[in-house]
């Protein structure tokens, strides 16, 4: 305990500990320096940074229409009780770019995807390469990121690919907000976009057509690996 003279004398200077005031003070300052740079590689704050994309009420139409056609399920509204989490990685190497991309509405170009449904493709989370989180759309909205799941499916897309793999900060960053989603919803499954075919056939499969699949690589199995290294304790399933 530092202790101070109850009433110092006028003209004296106050001790704690035997040190001079202006010296105790200097080394208070020093130590808070010190022990903040520490903090900030090892203990960073979660934090998830709002960058919405447009859900209007056109959105909403073509998403109800994607769940009626898509997945065989009629709702009023657009929204999902999330029991997935999908992993992805964009194969645009810029947030902005990406977010450019999910922001309209209908969906632009992709041949493949347009006869399946006019609706965008977007997803909830985009994770940027130094681990920052965005929410597009809020966490229990419609989104399409993944056939035959999008139904009950929360879609985080980090900013990577083949040429720009995953990052370390992703990496702590997917695992964060997966627990943290695990804390308010029942999350039953975790898997990478690549592992989605292994659900065709299975109960939780919601797809009309069974010849509409597309092959996909992302974000891979050594992310995922890793990934599930982190989760291991939250004993999420990967497989239905
Ligand atoms: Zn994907």
């Amino acid at each position: 305990m530092p202790y101070t003279t109850k009433t110092p004398a006028r003209g004296k200077i106050r001790v704690y500990n035997g040190m001079p005031v202006r010296a105790f003070l200097l080394a208070a300052i020093l130590l808070v320096l010190l022990a903040g740079a520490g903090c900030q590689d090892s203990d960073p704050t979660f934090r998830i940074f709002e960058k919405p994309i447009i859900f209007n009420e056109e959105r909403e139409q073509l998403s109800l229409e994607y769940m009626k056609v898509r997945h065989g399920i009629d709702a009023e509204r657009a929204v999902i009780d999330p029991r997935m989490v999908v992993v992805h990685w964009t194969a645009v190497y810029s947030i902005e770019d990406t977010y450019d991309i999910f922001n309209p509405v209908r969906l632009r170009g992709r041949a493949e995807l347009q006869d399946a449904g006019a609706l965008n493709v977007s997803a909830h989370f985009l994770v940027d390469r130094d681990g920052t989180v965005f929410r597009l759309l809020p966490d229990t909205t419609f989104a399409r990121h993944t056939i035959g799941l999008n139904y009950m499916a929360i879609g985080i897309e980090n900013i990577g690919g083949s040429q720009a793999p995953l990052t370390r900060a992703q990496l702590r960053a997917n695992t964060e907000l997966i627990t943290w989603l695990a804390g308010k919803y029942d999350i039953r499954y975790v898997i990478g976009h690549h592992e989605y075919q292994d659900f065709k056939g299975s109960d939780v499969w919601k797809e009309t057509d069974p010849d509409y699949l597309t092959n996909k690589v992302d974000p891979g199995p050594e992310f995922m690996r890793r990934l599930r290294e982190n989760l291991k304790p939250l004993e999420f399933r990967s497989e239905p």
